[in-house]
């Protein structure tokens, strides 16, 4: 594991940042997560789009260009040593004495490095249980904000139940995971909620959709309820640490399909795992 702070490279217990630092006080930033195959982060160019674009929505410059980025990237990747790692970036408003608008100090840009999180294998052979709780998010959902509170909450009422996730319910409809993306699969075909602000727009749900494309099976960018949920034959959840995990059941309510992974989860998952494995 490796750290890197404003410029140096640190180990992660030497990573001490002031305490009026805005991230840390307000939240007052916006970060990325990716996952490192082989030495090489997978869909890094969709991933940076993603962050410059939260930042640009908050108003946060970042300090590196993207060039400059990718190779601090590059050089943390390589001087951890970890061919296989999780990436974890942060980019905040950066330090200031406390105060609710903006100061004038340059943003602070702060990565981790680390083996793999990996999934039991039985997670994904087997599908997990997810609990069905209210989004209680704001209307920025799309931005990859730091402030993640609801969606703490969420997860941990998920836990809590034995549950791998909480499927968040807004207005009648799912919109996604905690900290993934949901889809249904129904008479062969995949929906899951629009890339709208009510979701954030996950690198792996644009993975699944080409794959979907290659392979043939509709991707359909519609809202769907719980009662859908729950007559769907398949549904999973995708997020860059998890790649895809099958939806087994909902807490309280009974299995999704026959109570196993389905083909298509299967089928969309075998070509992920391709990709990221082939580079
Ligand atoms: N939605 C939310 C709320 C998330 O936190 C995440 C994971 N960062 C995702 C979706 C999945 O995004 P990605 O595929 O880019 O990991």
């Amino acid at each position: 594991s490796l750290g890197y702070i404003n410029g140096r490279f640190v180990s992660l217990e030497e990573l001490v940042l002031p305490i009026e630092e805005r991230g840390h006080q307000f939240g007052d930033g916006v970060y990325e997560f990716f996952r490192v195959y082989e030495g090489n982060p997978f869909m890094l160019e969709e991933h940076l789009d993603r962050l410059y674009r939260s930042a640009d929505l908050i108003r946060i410059d970042i300090a590196p260009d993207r060039d400059e980025l990718r190779a601090i990237m590059d050089e943390l990747i390589s001087r951890s040593g970890l061919a296989n790692g999780d990436i974890y970036l942060q980019v905040t408003r950066g330090m200031a004495p406390r105060n609710h608008a903006f100061p004038s100090v340059p943003s602070s840009l702060t990565m981790t490095i680390k083996p793999w999180r990996e999934l039991a294998p039985a997670v994904r052979e087997q599908g997990v249980q997810v609990l069905l709780h209210p989004d209680e998010r704001w209307l920025n959902c799309h931005i990859k904000s730091l402030n993640l509170l609801p969606n703490l909450l969420a997860k941990q009422a998920a836990v809590e139940e034995g549950c791998f996730e909480a499927v968040l319910v807004r207005d009648g409809f799912v919109t996604e995971g905690s900290s993934s993306n949901a889809y249904l699969v129904k008479d062969g075909a995949i929906r899951t909620h629009p890339a709208t602000n009510h979701i954030l727009g996950g690198i792996a749900r644009i993975a699944v959709r080409r794959i979907a494309e290659e392979q043939g099976i509709p991707f359909l960018e519609e809202a769907f309820g719980p009662e859908e949920l729950l007559a769907a034959d398949e549904a999973f959840l995708t997020s860059s640490g998890i790649e895809l995990v099958p939806i087994a059941g909902v807490h309280g309510r009974g299995a999704i399909g026959s109570g196993r992974p389905g083909p298509v989860a299967r089928a969309i998952h075998a070509r992920y795992a391709e990709l990221t494995r082939q580079r």
